[in-house]
């Protein structure tokens, strides 16, 4: 976490004016890096350069080397200060753009110093310029009733805003995960950001209590959304008050009286959507699921894609329309499916342009890319004319009608714009001939004028008979013709001199300067009229903002659909069928991920409950022997599903889930003052609450984190709950044998078991793990054998074998009995010694043959992993 901190400004007694100025303007600046602009580069001084040079890794200077305490400078060249500011935003840095307000050469030889003011502040949640489908967001939590937080997001290059409901300080900590916040707008005081573990590249600013009330945040949400009730996109105070805020730092950064890209309120959680609970987004990883499923071709697709997957559908109906569309296209593959892919390369992000367009920072280049992908719409539209599906109808409807709207602005962009468009528009040459008569006037003056050039050298030569006569041009001289020394008795008498050079002469004619004023001002003119074009399209297309953002979304949603199909085709991955009901049952279904990873060497599984007797599956079996793995894949594949995509398996039908619940794998988080078993037990309490019977719930290993009988009394209560009361779908592994027994008790509880081939005992040699999600328990956990092949030395692993045995001989029972009882014996640890010669076994590799794991293996289906 960096906390932005008021920097103090540069103290000196003897300031100079540019010091004075540039003083001043860190002032304005509380807290931000200021980039001063001096001629070609910006420059930071003071303790601003030291940290910007360590991040930028650039030399620290000086400025007044030869005084007692020479001021630290560091600069960067002004052409590639945008690498640069990306740099110092992922830091987690505030900067703000001192610009050269005034011509520098203008000011030349005056007594004053060139004018600067502050442009633009950009953080790392309020930037325009970031590449890619991910939000930058800028975040802010108000106080609810009862003890609950209001989260609202704002991503300001791309509009989007979202606030959530109330929630829990645990739900609130996930989701500043998950949404990955850059810049947090502290304004809570009661609210202890320790607990949050924000990184260094997280920015939080300290907003001063009063920075604005509640009723400033609604007058500022109204006016901007034109808006008398806001009531049905924000329900709470409290997320009108953080909207409010967050609004009014943006405005306020930069200089701005309105955001009109900026979307409507969203919910955090959508109201129809399936709910990712806690850090299950996080437990299943959610992000490669997406890196594996993402075949979009433009940033939008992908960016809806993502949205798609981390709020999947619940409503079975919705679902089939997205499954309708997904499939036709992929019927119509080879045919349009090649062309609608190579359409939507062509879309450009409309939103983050809508985002530049509307804070005065677009380029050149951004008007271009909006034209182009203006123009596509309409072929987009037309193309999906082809498609009975009625989600595809709708789109190609809402397409036509944009298309109408936004069509007559793309062509005149692409018709007006040149190719090689610079990147900043008072450099000239942005537009083409034909933009406006006096536009083409003034191009043919500077075009003809290099052709008028070519043409008087020629007669100029022919005329004095001197061959090598040359008309020329620099900087500092402007036009001139020059003579060498050997023909200068042959120099007409109307040339004039201009300048001597060593051996040549130069000259200008009257004919020369007229040309030279009428060109230089062409120029300065051409420029100055491009620079007004440029402006008067900007305002032209920020009218048709709305339409822009509305066309955004409805290219995401093409493009992600055009991508299922895609992924559809790949071979056993097939559409589900979700269906009302508690049902769940999926033949041959795989993790994408291991999947990917085993290349051919994954095993599939079926999974399958029932709503009488099958609803809590308790999975025992040994370490290593895929729990996990099968428990989140079915997670995956219904999340996969309910987003209307295919899923790794051939074939699966469910009744829809509201929520999914996961706690999985060891977390912990001492920065946030919490123990491991602390954090597991905060998710399991957010599960047990907020689960339903529409929910599916993935444990893994509950109660792992304490003594064994607090554990195993943690999971059987839990187990308990879940079937008599909660009554979900819920997968639950175990290395706990003594809950396998709960199932004759427990009418929704059925066991089942990861399949291994072998037995466990210190002379079994050979293991093999067959991935197969079996009926029934088991009691055995092969917990040394993995011990074994994670590389213990062999006389821990040796004398691990004693202890079992020896306490197995105590219960008479092997496995969890042996577990359960093991504090039976007090003095049991005492009675088994050590191996005498464990100094001479240290180092001895173990005679277990073993290979890795995770190996990815070629072979096209070794159903068996090996062991030794
Ligand atoms: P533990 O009890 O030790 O946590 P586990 O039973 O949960 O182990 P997983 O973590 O699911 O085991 O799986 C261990 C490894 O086995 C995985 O990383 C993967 O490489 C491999 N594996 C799991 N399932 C399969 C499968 N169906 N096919 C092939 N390999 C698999």
């Amino acid at each position: 976490m960096t906390i932005s901190t008021t920097s103090t400004t540069l103290a000196s007694d003897d300031q100079t004016p540019l010091m004075k100025q540039y003083n001043e303007l860190k002032a304005q600046a509380p807290g931000a890096l200021l980039l001063f602009r001096m001629g070609d580069f910006y420059e930071m001084f003071g303790d601003d350069a030291v940290v910007a040079a360590g991040i930028l890794e650039i030399t620290l200077t000086s400025r007044d080397r030869n005084k007692p305490n020479p001021m630290p400078m560091a600069g960067v060249p002004h052409h590639s200060v945008q690498g640069y500011i990306q740099k110092l935003l992922r830091a987690g840095k505030k900067i703000a753009i001192g610009e050269q307000m005034e011509d520098p050469a203008l000011v030349k030889g005056t007594s004053k110093i060139v004018r600067r003011e502050i442009v633009r502040i950009l953080t790392p949640g309020v930037q325009f310029d970031a590449e890619g489908y991910e939000a930058n967001y800028l975040a802010t939590v108000t106080t609810a009733p009862g003890s609950k937080w209001v989260l609202t997001c704002l991503d300001a290059s791309t509009g989007e805003a979202l606030v959530s409901a109330p929630i829990s300080l645990e739900s609130l900590n996930s989701e500043l995960r998950r949404l990955s916040v850059r810049h947090f707008l502290h304004l809570t005081p009661q609210l202890d950001l320790a607990q949050f573990g924000f990184s260094d590249s997280v920015l939080v600013e300290n907003l001063p209590k009063n920075y604005i009330s509640l009723e400033k945040a609604t007058e500022v949400l109204r006016r901007h959304y034109e808006l008398e009730n806001l009531g049905s996109f924000i329900r709470t105070d409290s997320g009108t008050l953080g909207l409010g805020t967050l609004v009014t730092y943006v405005l306020r950064t930069q200089l701005l009286d309105r955001l009109a890209h900026l979307r409507l309120p969203e919910a955090l959680h959508k109201p129809k959507c399936l709910v990712l609970g806690g850090n299950t987004a996080q437990h299943l990883d959610l992000i490669d699921l997406f890196k594996i499923v993402n075949q979009t071709r433009s940033t939008l697709g992908t960016r809806q894609l993502k949205n798609w997957m981390f709020a999947p559908l619940r409503n079975p109906a919705e679902i089939a329309d997205r499954q309708t569309a997904i499939r036709e296209i992929a019927g119509l593959w080879t045919r349009l499916g090649e062309k609608l892919s190579s359409y939507l390369s062509h879309v450009y992000d409309l939103e983050r342009i809508a985002g530049r367009i509307n804070t005065g920072l677009a380029s050149p280049r951004d008007t271009l890319a909006l034209g182009q992908s203006l123009v596509s719409l309409r072929s987009i539209g037309e193309l999906l004319k082809e498609f009975q599906a009625p989600l595809l109808i709708e789109l190609k409807q809402g397409l036509d009608g944009l298309a109408t709207l936004l069509g007559p602005m793309g062509d005149t962009i692409v018709r007006t714009q040149r190719e090689d468009a610079p990147l900043v528009s008072r450099d000239g040459g942005v537009f083409n001939r034909g933009t406006t008569p006096e536009l083409d006037h003034l191009i043919s003056l500077t075009e003809d004028g290099q052709r008028w050039l070519v043409d008087l050298e020629n007669r100029e030569r022919q005329l004095t008979g001197i061959p090598s006569l040359k008309v020329r041009y620099n900087r500092v001289f402007g036009y001139y013709i020059e003579i060498t020394q050997s023909h200068l008795k042959n120099v007409p008498s109307h040339y004039q001199r201009k300048q001597t050079m060593v051996g040549a002469e130069r000259f200008f004619t009257d004919e020369l300067k007229k040309f030279e004023e009428e060109i230089v001002t062409a120029s300065v003119k051409q420029k100055s009229l491009e620079q007004v074009l440029f402006n008067e399209m900007i305002e032209e297309i920020k009218k048709l903002t709305p339409p822009i953002m509305d066309a955004a979304r409805k290219i995401g949603e093409v493009d992600s659909l055009a991508s299922l199909a895609r992924l559809s085709m790949q071979p056993n991955w097939c559409f589900p069928v979700i269906e009302d009901g508690l049902e769940l049952d999926i033949r041959a279904g795989r993790h994408p991920m291991v999947d990917l990873a085993k290349r051919g060497g994954f095993v599939p599984n079926d999974v399958s409950l029932s709503q009488e007797t099958r609803l809590t599956l308790l999975i025992t079996g040994p370490n290593m022997g895929g729990k996990s793995t099968v428990m989140r894949q079915t997670a995956l594949i219904v999340i996969l599903g309910q987003m209307g995509a295919p899923v790794p398996a051939i074939g699966a039908r469910w009744g829809s889930v509201s929520s999914i619940y996961t706690r999985i794998g060891a977390q912990d988080a001492i920065a946030r003052g919490q123990s491991t078993f602390m954090v597991e037990m905060s998710e399991l309490a957010d599960i047990l609450h907020h689960a339903d019977k529409h929910s599916l719930i993935i444990l893994d290993e509950i109660g792992r984190g304490t003594s064994t009988y607090d554990g195993i009394s943690v999971a059987w209560a839990t187990l308990e709950w879940i079937c008599t009361k909660i009554r979900a779908r819920t997968f639950f592994a175990t290395h706990y044998h003594e809950l396998i027994r709960l199932a004759s008790t427990l009418p929704l509880l059925a066991n089942a078991h990861m399949a291994v081939a072998g037995t466990r005992s210190a002379s079994q040699k050979t293991l093999r793990f067959l991935y197969e999600l079996r009926e029934g328990p088991t009691n055995e956990s092969f917990g040394i054998h993995v011990a074994q092949l994670a590389g213990l030395p062999k006389p821990v692993i040796d004398r691990a074998w004693k202890v079992l045995e020896e306490l197995e001989s105590h219960t008479g029972a092997s496995g969890s009995a042996a577990q359960l009882h093991l504090f039976d014996s007090p003095k049991a640890s005492q009675q088994i010694p050590f191996e005498e010669n464990l100094e001479e076994n240290l180092g001895e590799s173990s005679d277990l043959e073993v290979s890795p794991m995770d190996q990815s293996s070629s072979e096209p289906h070794p159903v068996l992993k090996e062991l030794g």
